[in-house]
């Protein structure tokens, strides 16, 4: 650990023990917890927001993520649609000693919050894709996220800076609402990147514009600090609300930002030609098992949950689905032991709240099954589209919220199921579309990136009659441009049946 590491963990050390104490109000403890993405909840406890890079966590980590919350409070981990782990309704005498548990399963809370570098996203199927990739981007963001951990200005920025390293073209739309997006592209049997940045959702959402067509794969921590740079330098500090890297494209123009960053990069010369010490991808020793013929739900659930990907089509990246990204102690560390039962030793989390993991696609019928088996409590295997349409956290929990949007999703969720009954060929046409082209947010500050949904759905309040009602506003989206809204407010009651035909719209 690091001597700033060590002072920051002091610092925070210190100002828990003053709120506990009653000598600091909780919105100044925020000042001092923001940063390690620790926030207060509704409920007055306390939100916990572990980094995972690239969304890839090794099966003994969720054991002791597990454990962490089992000493704690035997409450629940949270999945997030920026592929880390939230540990939730944490007392405050047990802040510390959480962050100092998970320090010691290499699980960092340092940047989970506040005005930080933020989770570094990666393509979950990344080393393992159906769609030609050049290579694996996982170990640059281990190298990224090493390298950042100690670079001071990272954690002294005007507001949150997301970067995101993307193994395939197919994910463009994800690098250009990035602060900072890079794809994974080769020239000339060169390995590189195709730069973006300053794209970004929120009350003002914008697409990133192009930075370079291709970058030699060395220079990309020389692309972040620049960027990193260009922030801390030209980001508003005045007011938060204009703070990110998206208003300094808005208020200079593209051309302007673009040679902006050029020369931002052209100074962070010492940062070139920086690969990671380690280039290597995670192995795997998969359990091969005895081939059986799959029941017809399990045929159909593998139509859906897994994707072969190579080696003569015997991996298959799967997908077990978390029902609102939620899962308990117990669960967790049973998903845990699953994994390495099917001979996987690190799982992936998505931007969807679910778990990815490699199998020998032998292993799917028996994978199938045990899920059913073990966890009855919880819908795995995506029986119904309740807890499985993308929400953010929603005002109950977040301070900041205005609606309750994974109540507002179950509704659209229940809609779905009735229209669309399993095993119903109707379902299986429109599945795909439903669980990755649906998010709900609370607020407009986005979390679940509804302004780039085919469909997105934002709560607010508004005055009717004189009455402050909830009310909700669709966005839709289609070609890789930002949703945009006809600004009609809906109320609660009218938005399933208005998805639902935005839905059959859409697969016209
Ligand atoms: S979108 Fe709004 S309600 Fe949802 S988590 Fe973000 S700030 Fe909270």
């Amino acid at each position: 650990m690091s001597t700033e590491l060590n002072k920051s963990h002091l610092e925070l050390k210190a100002a828990v023990g003053q709120f506990i104490q009653g000598e600091i109000s909780a919105s100044d403890l925020k000042h001092e917890a923001a940063p390690f993405g620790i926030y207060q909840q509704r409920n007055e406890l306390f939100m916990l927001r572990v980094r995972v890079a690239g969304g890839h966590i090794t099966t003994q980590q969720l054991r002791g993520l597990a454990k962490v919350v089992e000493s704690h409070n035997g409450g629940h981990v949270h999945l997030t649609s920026r592929q880390d782990i939230q540990l939730h309704d944490i007392a405050p005498e047990n802040i510390y000693d959480a962050v100092k548990q998970c320090g010691a399963c290499a699980l960092p809370f340092k940047g989970g919050g506040g005005n930080t570098y933020r989770n570094i996203l990666m393509s979950p199927d990344s080393g393992f894709t159906d769609e030609p990739a050049p290579f694996d981007v996982l170990p640059y963001i281990i190298g990224l996220n090493s390298f950042l951990q100690q670079y001071e200005h990272a954690f002294q920025l005007p507001r949150k800076y997301k970067i995101g390293i993307f193994a395939k073209q197919s994910e463009r739309g994800n690098a250009l609402l990035q602060d900072l997006g890079l794809i994974a592209t080769e020239q000339n049997g060169v390995q590189g990147f195709e730069v973006y940045g300053g794209g970004g959702m929120g009350r003002y959402s914008a697409l990133g514009v192009k930075l370079f067509d291709f970058i030699p794969a060395g220079e990309f921590i020389r692309c972040a600090v620049a960027m990193n740079e260009l922030f801390y330098d030209h980001g508003n500090r005045e007011n938060r609300n204009q703070a990110r890297i998206r208003f300094i494209v808005k208020n200079i123009g593209e051309e302007k930002f673009v040679e902006l960053f050029q020369q931002y990069f052209t100074a962070a010369e010492a940062f070139a030609n920086k690969l990671p010490a380690d280039l290597n991808s995670p192995t795997l020793e998969l359990k091969e098992f005895a081939a059986q013929t799959p029941t017809a739900e399990c045929s159909a659930w593998q139509q859906h949950a897994a994707v072969s990907v190579n080696l003569n089509n015997t991996v298959a990246m799967t997908t077990i689905y978390v029902p609102h990204g939620n899962l308990t102690a117990n669960q967790l560390t049973k998903l845990a032991n699953l994994a390495e039962q099917f001979g996987t030793s690190f799982v992936r989390l998505t931007q969807q709240q679910n778990m990815v993991l490699p199998l020998h696609r032998s292993a799917l019928p028996c994978l199938y099954d045990t899920l059913g088996s073990e966890f009855a409590e919880l819908d795995l295997r995506l029986k119904s589209f309740k807890g499985n349409l993308t929400c953010c956290i929603g005002a109950t929990v977040c301070k900041i919220g205005i609606l309750d949007s994974p109540t507002m999703a179950d509704k659209i969720a229940a809609e779905l199921d009735q229209l669309f009954p399993l095993g119903s060929e109707k379902r299986d046409e429109l599945l795909r579309k439903i669980i990755t082209g649906i998010k709900v947010s609370g607020c407009p500050n986005a979390c679940s990136a509804h302004p780039a949904a085919a469909i997105g759905v934002q709560g607010q309040k508004t005055k009717i009659d004189g009455k402050l009602t909830d009310v909700w506003k669709i966005f839709l989206s289609k070609d890789g441009q930002l949703g945009t809204s006809n600004d009609e407010l809906l109320e609660t009651a009218a938005i399933p049946t208005a998805i639902h035909q935005q839905l059959l719209a859409l697969n016209e």
